[in-house]
C-alpha cells in the first residue's frame, strides 16, 4: 500500500541544497503520512530531520555526473523499495530530465512545475502557471505514486527544529555501467553567486545597458550590492551584453525569486514567461506605458543609469 511522500533532496558534495529544506517542510505541512527523504550519492542526511523527514534513505553510486540513467534507475528503486503516496523533486535539470522519463517508464503521472502544494481529501494538489503565467491549473495526479516536480523557491527556507533523522541505505547502488551515457569533461562555472533558477534575489538588465560594459558596471555591481544573480533579457543577450546562461524568459530560464528587479525591462510576455511568479517585482523603466509596470510590485519611471548607482548605496546601507 503506498503511504508518506518520498523527497528527492539534491546536494552538491554533502552539502544539501536550500531546496531540499523548502520541500521537506512542504511535505511535512501536507500531513499525508511520513516524509522520507531520498539522498542520492552522499551517506548523510541526520540533519534532514530538522525540517521534516522523518527519516533518510540514501543510495550509493556516482551521481556526481549527473547522468539521467544513473538518477532514474536510483529513483525508480527507491518508489519500489518504499511504494510513497507521492514523491516530490525540485524542478531542477535533474529532475525536469530524469521524471518525465522515470514518469514514462512506470507509466506515473507527473505534475511539472508546480508552484503551490496542498492536501485536498488523502490527495495532493498541485497548482502550476500556464500560458507564460497568464493562468493557473491545479493538477492532480491519479497515479500511484503521484510525481510533482516544484519550482524553486516556492515556500520559502524554513528554520532547522534542530531533530535529526535516522539515516539508513536503502541497499542499493547504482553503478557507472548503469547509465547509457558517459562524461568526458566538465566544467564548473567561475560565478560564485546562486544558479538563476535557484536563486533568491535576481537583478535583470534589458537591451537598454547599451554594452556588455553597461552590463558589467550597472547590473552586476547592483545585483553584488544584495547577493543576486545577475539576469538578462533576450535583447539583452541576443546583443551580446550578457552571457546566455543569464537569460531568463521562456527560451532561457524560468525564475522564481523573492525579489525580482528589471532593469530597463520592457516585459515582453516571453521575458515575463520565465519571471512572472517572482514574489516582488521591482521595475526600473523610462517608459510609463512599459508593460512591464502591469507586474511590478514597485515602478520606477526613471533612467536606470541614474536611479542604478543611488539605489545601489541605498542597498548597500541598508544590509550593513
Ligand atoms: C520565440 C521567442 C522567444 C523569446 N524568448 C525570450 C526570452 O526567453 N527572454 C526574453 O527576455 N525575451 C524573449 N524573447 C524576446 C522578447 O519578445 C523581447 O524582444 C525581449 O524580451 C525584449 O527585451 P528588452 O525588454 O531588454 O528590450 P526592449 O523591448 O527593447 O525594451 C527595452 C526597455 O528599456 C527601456 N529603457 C530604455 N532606456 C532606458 C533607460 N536608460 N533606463 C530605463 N529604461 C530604459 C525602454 O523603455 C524599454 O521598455 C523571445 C521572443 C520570441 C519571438
Amino acid at each position: 500500500m503506498s503511504n508518506g511522500i518520498l523527497v528527492i533532496c539534491e546536494h552538491d558534495g554533502g552539502v544539501f541544497k536550500k531546496t531540499a529544506f523548502e520541500l521537506l517542510a512542504k511535505a511535512k505541512s501536507l500531513g499525508s503520512g511520513s516524509v522520507t527523504a531520498l539522498v542520492l550519492g552522499a551517506d548523510s542526511g541526520a540533519e534532514l530531520g530538522g525540517y521534516g523527514a522523518d527519516k533518510v534513505v540514501t543510495v550509493a553510486g556516482d551521481f556526481a555526473s549527473h547522468l539521467t540513467g544513473a538518477y532514474v534507475k536510483a529513483v525508480q528503486g527507491a518508489i519500489e523499495s518504499l511504494s510513497p503516496a507521492v514523491v516530490l523533486a525540485a524542478a531542477s535539470s535533474e529532475a525536469k530530465d530524469g521524471l518525465p522519463r522515470l514518469a514514462a517508464r512506470l507509466g506515473l503521472g507527473l505534475g511539472t512545475e508546480v508552484t503551490e502544494l496542498r492536501a485536498d481529501g488523502g490527495a495532493v494538489v498541485g497548482r502550476r502557471p500556464v500560458y507564460a503565467g497568464k493562468a493557473f491549473v491545479e493538477v492532480q495526479v491519479s497515479s500511484s505514486p503521484a510525481l510533482f516536480t516544484v519550482r524553486p523557491n516556492s515556500f520559502g527556507i524554513p528554520t532547522s527544529t534542530g531533530a535529526s533523522a535516522p539515516v539508513a541505505s536503502l541497499g542499493l547502488s547504482v553503478g557507472g555501467g548503469d547509465a547509457l551515457t558517459s562524461v568526458v569533461d566538465t566544467e564548473a562555472p567561475s560565478s560564485t553567486v546562486a544558479d538563476l533558477t535557484e536563486a533568491e534575489r535576481i537583478v535583470s538588465g534589458g537591451r537598454s545597458v547599451k554594452s556588455q560594459d553597461g552590463f558589467d558596471s550597472l547590473i552586476r555591481p547592483l545585483a553584488a550590492s544584495i547577493g543576486a544573480t545577475p539576469g538578462a533579457s533576450r535583447a539583452c543577450v541576443d546583443a551580446g551584453f550578457a552571457p546566455h546562461s543569464a537569460q531568463v524568459g521562456q527560451t532561457g530560464k524560468t525564475v522564481n525569486p523573492s525579489l525580482y528587479v528589471a532593469m530597463g525591462i520592457s516585459g515582453a510576455i516571453q521575458h515575463l514567461a520565465g519571471m512572472r511568479t517572482s514574489k516582488i517585482i521591482v521595475a526600473v523603466n523610462t517608459d510609463a506605458e512599459a508593460p512591464i509596470f502591469q507586474h511590478a510590485t514597485y515602478g520606477i519611471v526613471a533612467d536606470m543609469f541614474e536611479v542604478g548607482p543611488l539605489l545601489k548605496q541605498e542597498l548597500e546601507a541598508a544590509l550593513s
